[in-house]
């Protein structure tokens, strides 16, 4: 099960509804954080997600709405005690851009930043998860990320263990640490392994093959859709997707849920971006900020 955070969904400038690209995924405990447009430290720290929980931060591309929050976060981070390692993963000028503001703003960050540069087919592990890029398609170098679940353990069958003779306790903590007591083996009272669950997040991108591949068959895809079908000629322009061009790529890779964001100021009613959506793929939803959704091999829910 994976929760998504819907941080900002803004695109470009902030509006009064929506901040700049963020969005923060949650396996467990750890949380994987995706773009970091200006104001996203903020945005966390009024939300039920804790940023010293963050284990890696993905940055799609150098444009300054996906950016800009990056450096503050990494000092608030050192300021709040920060000691564990953090992964950076960005398109290459990420890491100068960030020696460059350290090193005229005051302070030592404080602990061990990982920095990594984006290139098509990176790989990144984390405890219970894993990330990886691809080349997207848009008017800078850019990346798209997916998140992989890692398998995780069966359920445990209480019932059957008490009816084989066992006691709650350290009986049932070691069969669930794969130990055989007295006589009963971890198979006999464990379900099967149960798969993770994926996303992909296209960052800013027109339509492409990279992106349809990687989305194949994802519970969810966290998709840009800055302009409606009918400044289609303006998305093509700028190298963006328009809400119908998200919800054919949807559709056309068997995703189990879209979500839109990245959407323009220019809509004062996101209704038509989300309507335009549904009509090619039924199970679309546009976030607002701040919202919420649990992603389970079984449901995709607002919570
Ligand atoms: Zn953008
Ligand atoms: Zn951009």
């Amino acid at each position: 099960m994976i929760e998504i955070l819907f941080l900002g969904t803004g695109a470009s400038i902030p509006s009064r509804e929506r901040a700049m690209p963020c969005v923060a995924v949650r396996c467990g405990t750890d949380i994987a954080l995706f773009d970091c447009g200006e104001g996203s430290q903020r945005q966390m720290m009024v939300s039920p997600f804790s940023f010293m929980k963050i284990k890696g931060i993905f940055i799609t591309h150098m444009h300054g709405d996906h950016f800009l929050g990056l450096p503050g976060l990494l000092q608030t981070m050192g300021l709040s005690g920060r000691k564990d390692k953090l992964t950076v993963c960005g398109p290459k000028g990420m890491s100068a851009a960030l020696d460059s503001i350290f090193s005229v703003c005051e302070g030592n960050i404080g602990y061990e930043l990982d920095i990594r540069e984006a290139e098509h087919g990176l790989s990144v592990e984390f405890g219970g998860f894993s990330v990886s890029a691809f080349r997207t398609d848009h008017t800078a170098e850019s990346f798209g990320y997916k998140l992989s679940e890692k398998e995780t353990r069966g359920r445990f069958n209480k019932e059957k263990a008490i009816k084989l003779g066992l006691s709650p306790g350290p009986d049932f903590s070691k069969l669930q640490n794969s130990e055989t007591v007295k006589g009963v083996t971890p198979e006999m009272v464990m379900g099967p392994p149960r798969p993770g669950c994926n996303l992909v997040y296209s960052g800013d991108t027109s339509p492409c093959g990279e992106l349809s591949d990687a989305a194949a068959g994802v519970d969810a895809l966290i998709h840009e859709s800055t302009f409606s079908d009918r400044e289609s000629g303006l998305a093509a322009d700028h190298k963006h997707s328009t809400s119908v061009q998200a919800a054919e790529t949807a559709k056309a890779c068997g995703c189990r849920a879209l979500f839109l964001i990245h959407i323009s100021n220019r809509y004062d009613n996101k209704g038509e971006i989300e309507e335009e959506a549904k009509a090619v793929f039924g199970n679309t939803f546009a976030p607002d900020d701040m919202d919420m959704y649990k992603v389970s091999k079984d449901s995709v829910r607002r919570v």
